[in-house]
C-alpha cells in the first residue's frame, strides 16, 4: 500500500496518476485540514474536497477546486443580497459541504464523514483528515495574523510573512486510520504540496511527525519548487517566510526529519549535493504535471523508485 500525504492541488495531481496505476485498495491519502474554515454557515474542507472530487473524477482541473461544470447561482444569489463570500461555492459543491456540516452538527468526525462521503461519490480509495480535532494554520504577517485564505485568496499574499504556527496542533491526535496507514504502507509520499501551508499543519500533528520519522527511510518527498520557483501558489513566499531557502534544497530542510528520500525535478542536479549534506537520498525525475499523462509518467516514475530503489524498511 502506498500513503500519500496531500494538500489541495499537487498532490492531488500526482494522485490523479497513482489512481490510474494503482487498485484503490493499494492507496491512501492523509490530508491537510489546516485551512479548513467557515463560510456562510457551512463547514469547508478545500483540501479534502479537492483529494475527494480527483479521486471520483469531478475535480474543476482548471482551478483545483470545485466541481467541473458547476453553477454559482446560490454564490451569485448570496452577493445579490450583500452576503459576498471569500470563497467562490459552487452550487453542487455546496452540496458537499452543507452535508459535511450537517454531519458534524449531528456530532459525527470529520473522518467518519470523510468515509461517507467517498462511500456516496463512489471513492475507494482510504482518504483521511489529518486529524479529527480542529487546527488552524496561522500566517502571522507585517498586517496582523491571517488565516490561509485571507493571506492568499482576500489580500494577494501581498503581506510580508514573518512567520506561521498550527493553533491546536499540539492538541491534536491523527485521525482514525492515520498512522496505521503510515506503518502499514511500503512508502509514504509526501506529495508536491506547499511544504509550509498545506504538508506543514500534517507534521505539526506530532503522532504523524513521529511516525514518519520513524519510518523514515519509506518515505519518499516530491518537491513541489522547481529551480528556485513554485509550480504555482504561495509556496515561495511562505517558505521564505518561514526562513527557507525557496529550492529543492529548502524543501528538503524542510523534510528532513520526516523524509529519508527526495525526488527533485531532472533539471535541478545543481542542488544533490546540498541536499545529501542534509542526509537525505535524492532521487530525480521530471516533476511538471501540465496534463494527465506527465501525471501518470510521474506517478510510474515514483512506483519504479519504490519497487527498485529506495531501501524499505
Ligand atoms: P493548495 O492546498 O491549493 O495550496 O495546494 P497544494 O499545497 O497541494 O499545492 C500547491 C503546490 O503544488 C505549489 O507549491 C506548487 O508548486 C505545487 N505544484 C502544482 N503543480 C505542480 C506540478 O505540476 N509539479 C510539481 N512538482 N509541483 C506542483
Amino acid at each position: 500500500m502506498l500513503t500519500l500525504l496531500s494538500g489541495g492541488t499537487g498532490a492531488p495531481k500526482l494522485l490523479q496518476g497513482f489512481a490510474r496505476l494503482l487498485k484503490p485498495e493499494e492507496l491512501a491519502v492523509i490530508v491537510n485540514t489546516g485551512e479548513d474554515l467557515a463560510v456562510s454557515g457551512l463547514h469547508v474542507s478545500p483540501d479534502l474536497d479537492t483529494v475527494l472530487y480527483t479521486l471520483a473524477g469531478i475535480i474543476n482541473e482548471d482551478t483545483w477546486y470545485g466541481i467541473r461544470g458547476d453553477t454559482f447561482f446560490c454564490h451569485e444569489m448570496l452577493k445579490r443580497l450583500g452576503q459576498v463570500e471569500l470563497l467562490r461555492i459552487g452550487d453542487r459543491d455546496r452540496a458537499t459541504k452543507l452535508y459535511r456540516t450537517l454531519m458534524l452538527e449531528g456530532r459525527k468526525r470529520l473522518s467518519e464523514v470523510t468515509r461517507e462521503l467517498c462511500d456516496k461519490l463512489g471513492v475507494r480509495v482510504n482518504v483521511m483528515p489529518m486529524s479529527d480535532k480542529r487546527v488552524r494554520t496561522v500566517i502571522h504577517t507585517e498586517a496582523g495574523a491571517l488565516t490561509f485564505h485571507e493571506f492568499w485568496i482576500a489580500r494577494g499574499a501581498s503581506d510580508k510573512v514573518l512567520g506561521v504556527s498550527f493553533e491546536g496542533a499540539e492538541n491534536a491526535n491523527p485521525a482514525p486510520g492515520v498512522l496505521e496507514a503510515i506503518e502499514a504502507a511500503s512508502a509514504v509520499i509526501i506529495g508536491p504540496s506547499n511544504p509550509v501551508t498545506s504538508i506543514g499543519p500534517i507534521l505539526a500533528v506530532r503522532g504523524i511527525r513521529d511516525a514518519l520519522s520513524r519510518n523514515r527511510d519509506k518515505v519518499l518527498a516530491v518537491s513541489p519548487i522547481i529551480g528556485t520557483k513554485p509550480v504555482s501558489g504561495p509556496a515561495g513566499i511562505l517558505m521564505r517566510g518561514v526562513g527557507r531557502e525557496v529550492s529543492p534544497s529548502g524543501v528538503a530542510q524542510v523534510y528532513r526529519d520526516a523524509a529519508r528520500n527526495i525526488l527533485i525535478d531532472q533539471s535541478d542536479k545543481e542542488f544533490a549535493p546540498a541536499i545529501m549534506e542534509l542526509g537525505l537520498k535524492v532521487w530525480f525525475a521530471n516533476l511538471l504535471m501540465p496534463d494527465h499523462a506527465a501525471r501518470v509518467k510521474l506517478a510510474r516514475a515514483v512506483l519504479q523508485l519504490i519497487r527498485a530503489g529506495i531501501e524499505l524498511s
